[in-house]
């Protein structure tokens, strides 16, 4: 997975790091100036600079626009003007609230929680969703992984928790938590997914720590083609917990094998051109040409693979150059998908798949590392949980509009297909609008 993740030194310790609320900024990437907000379940009181505005009223049937308009927000309730605010907060009068929240030009999304709506300096809005902790990170194993055991949401939903718990303060300059992309976790829909809830629930209170019981960095990726990378290898920090190690689970998944076709020319005038090498000199041009990693290497004639990986834009740095001297190109032969460092996400479906306790999971990819359960943490959620859920479901029935993303839908097509080689076939038909859909995740 594309997950640019800086290994940061901060140490959070593990016994007592807890959040019970976190502030996460929506829509990161875009750039808002409408938006336009109703309400699925539940009512909200409205406050504006932090006035109450309106109290237990904004409920269903009713919708909230807000224009950002000369650097102030300009606020309308069901076509009643409000006049014009700085910033306005929609607060859920109970646990069960959820909004649906429609900015002009984007896909629409629902959450649970509040909203926090503020004027950027820029003079475009900036959303910030104020959502219990458990909740937050079932939205996030929701937007991170696919798969159908809920031993896969319970790992997905460990490390996500970790790694937030860890860098609860990643974002401390900008007023919130995390942002929804990839640069910290996805977090792209409250989770409706009673299986993904069920993980999360399981895995309340355990998190991956090291000998020392601080809790680990946990990065993750697609798939690692057959063996992990060290984190030096890609970062600068070289961490005990994140070791190299071989991954034959990797294999035979959907992002296990890619081939990429490049001119000779185009390859050598790469290194010529971008890394000063000399093309000319045959020892040089044979390194290039019948390049070969049986196992993971890191650099090819001194250049790391990590930056010919981004400059050309390949799906991994584990490959092998052949040349076809027919079409005078070189055939990249890559295993996985991703940076390579630590979980392999395929891996560890396969690994659930055939029936390998979730704690050896993490502990295959994570070296050393310790789970840790503390069983007082979010206790309120694990309570609420089935009252939640109940509602949930019963709501989801009778919603007319489902929100679900093209994700959820490819998801749902190919996971439909039971026979691996008819799912394959669907999926390379459709490689191109899948991984489209996908881009911004991987
Ligand atoms: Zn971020």
């Amino acid at each position: 997975m594309k997950r640019l993740l800086i290994i940061t030194l901060c140490l959070f310790a593990a016994f007592g790091a807890r959040a019970d609320r976190v502030r996460v900024r929506l829509y990161s990437p875009n750039t808002i100036s409408t938006l336009n907000v109703s309400f699925d379940l539940g009512n909200y009181n409205l406050y504006a600079d932090d006035n109450l505005l309106l109290e237990d009223m904004v409920g269903e049937g009713r919708s909230v626009l807000v224009r950002a308009e000369d650097k102030m927000l300009h606020v309308s309730v069901n076509d009643d003007d409000y006049g014009r605010f700085s910033s306005i907060r929609l607060e859920a009068v109970d646990s069960a609230c959820i909004l649906c929240i429609n900015p002009e030009g984007c896909k629409q999304r629902t959450y649970e929680g509040n909203l926090e709506v503020r004027m950027q300096p820029s003079g475009n809005l900036l959303l910030v969703a104020d959502v219990d902790f458990e909740t937050y990170i079932a939205g996030v194993v929701q937007s991170e992984i696919y798969g159908q055991q809920s031993d896969i949401f319970r790992i997905q939903a460990i490390i996500s928790r970790t790694w937030a718990l860890r860098n609860l303060g990643k974002h401390a300059a900008d007023g919130y938590n995390f942002c929804d992309h990839v640069h910290c976790q996805a977090y792209l829909n409250r989770c409706i997914r009673p299986d993904i809830m069920m993980g999360v629930v399981q895995s309340s209170g355990e998190t991956i720590v090291d000998a020392e019981g601080n809790l680990i960095e946990t990065p993750f990726h697609s798939n690692s083609g057959g063996q992990t990378a060290n984190s030096e290898d890609v970062w600068r920090s070289a961490l005990p917990y994140l070791r190299s190690v071989e991954d034959t689970f990797s294999l035979h998944m959907r992002q296990s094998d890619w081939v990429k076709t490049i001119s000779i020319d185009r390859w050598l005038a790469y290194f010529s051109k971008t890394h000063k090498l000399n093309i000319k000199d045959t020892a040089v041009r044979d390194s290039l040409l019948h390049f070969a990693q049986p196992t993971r290497r890191v650099r090819i004639m001194g250049v790391p693979l990590t930056r010919v990986r981004v400059d050309l834009k390949l799906k991994s740095t584990f490959f092998s150059v052949e040349v076809d001297s027919t079409t005078q190109s070189v055939i990249l032969r890559g295993h996985g998908y991703g940076h390579g460092v630590g979980l392999s996400q395929e891996g560890a479906i396969r690994m659930v798949g055939l029936g390998i306790a979730y704690d050896s999971v993490i502990r295959h990819y994570y070296t050393g590392a310790v789970l840790h359960h503390d069983p007082s943490a979010n206790g309120a959620y694990v309570e609420n949980y089935t009252q939640h859920l109940a509602r949930i479901i019963e709501e989801d029935k009778n919603r007319q509009t489902q929100t679900h993303s093209k994700k959820d839908d490819w998801l749902g097509r190919l996971f439909r297909l039971r026979d691996r080689e008819e799912r394959e076939e669907v999926y390379i038909e459709n490689q191109q609008d899948i991984e489209q859909d996908w881009e911004y995740e991987w």
